[in-house]
């Protein structure tokens, strides 16, 4: 049976880069080695990561003065690079999720933190809105899409302080205006490569202003100097990773991600707004494209593994909300087909049919 690939992470990939990551496994550029088994050094590697770094810069329309880096440690790592090269002072967090509150935790080791607005007492089902950011702050961090909660910010804002964005679940699926941010970092495990690989973008003017001192490996400088090759990077995820820009840009860039994201995602709300057995989590205007969240409506509560079970029978895989919220989570990254976002509005409907007279 056909398998639709809903997880939130690692999830779903073009069947492409699968494949010619897997022929890499094999065979790397002919040379008749694996590429798990090369140096980072051979010179076939380094034209990877170039292009990887090329391939960001020109889809994401990356200004000058800007590095692209591939780093180890997830986006949970960079919840302390960021602070460590950034924050002298104080800082300001928007919290508006689990990942926000993690990334602000580790902030507060380092100087202190506003919690300028947070969305908490309604299980960060919005974005809040109306908020100050004093003007003082070193940096304002954003978590433009939240995973578990399924809601996103879907245009770049505009302050008047550095700003700092974790784009870890939605980073290539929508045109961004990278001069706003300082810097822009993520997992790649969602929307890029398999896990092992956290893309890093920095404006390079603004590392190396803190007074203190960073460890060699958390300073954002070494990395800009050693073009992420200071040390062993994740060869194999930054090559699937580069497969999957090269896909990127064969579809039609980030506009074209976008277009499909928007299609994806209004078909799948439409259905569950549509259907009485479920409801949407996320307030209409704060809904992610990229963890689309709905439970069953509380008249239908008790169907809840009930509709897991119907799914799953009928190959959707990953639909079950975030422990710590319940309820159910697609998650429709670029990789994503159109078909599967289908194929699980069909099992919405026929479920209906089952239970609603
Ligand atoms: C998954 C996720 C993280 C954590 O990423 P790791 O690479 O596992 O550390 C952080 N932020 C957001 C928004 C995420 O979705």
């Amino acid at each position: 049976m056909k398998k639709h690939n809903f997880n939130a992470g690692p999830s779903i990939l073009p069947r492409e880069v699968i494949e010619e990551t897997a022929k890499a496994v094999l065979d790397f550029n002919g040379s008749g080695l694996s590429i798990m088994e090369i140096s980072h050094r051979a010179k076939d590697f380094q034209p990877v990561v170039d292009e990887a770094v090329a391939l960001f810069k020109e889809l994401l329309n990356i200004p000058e003065g800007y590095s692209v880096l591939f780093l180890g440690g997830g986006a949970s790592l960079e919840f302390c690079m960021i602070p460590y090269n950034f924050l002298e002072k104080k800082a300001a967090y928007l919290n508006t999720g689990v990942w926000a509150k993690k990334a602000m935790k580790e902030a507060k080791a380092f100087g202190e933190v506003v919690e300028v607005a947070s969305s908490a007492e309604a299980t960060y089902t919005y974005i809040p809105k109306d908020y100050e950011i004093p003007a003082d702050v070193d940096y304002f961090h954003i978590t433009t899409n939240n995973t578990i909660y399924g809601t996103e910010i879907k245009e770049d804002l505009n302050v008047n302080v550095p700003m700092i964005a974790d784009m870890s679940s939605d980073i290539f699926s929508r045109p961004i205006d990278v001069s706003k941010y300082i810097c822009i970092y993520g997992g790649a495990q969602k929307n890029l490569a398999p896990a092992g690989v956290t893309f890093v973008i920095v404006k390079n003017e603004c590392v190396g202003k803190v007074s203190r001192y960073i460890p060699t490996m958390l300073n954002y400088q070494t990395h800009i100097d050693g073009g992420s090759m200071f040390n062993t990077p994740p060869v194999l995820p930054i090559y699937a990773a580069l497969l999957t820009l090269r896909w990127i840009k064969a579809q039609g860039g980030v506009k074209e991600m976008e277009r499909r994201a928007i299609e994806k995602a209004d078909m799948l709300y439409g259905e569950i707004d549509r259907n009485k057995l479920f409801v949407g989590t996320a307030k209409p205007e704060d809904r992610s494209r990229m963890n689309i969240c709905f439970v069953m409506a509380p008249e239908y509560k008790e169907l809840e593994a009930d509709f897991l079970k119907f799914a799953t029978e009928r190959g959707m895989v990953g639909i079950k909300g975030h422990r710590s919220v319940g309820g159910f989570r697609a998650s429709c990254y670029n990789a994503m087909p159109k078909e599967s976002v289908q194929a699980l509005i069909d099992c919405m409907q026929e479920f209906e049919k089952l239970h609603v007279k």
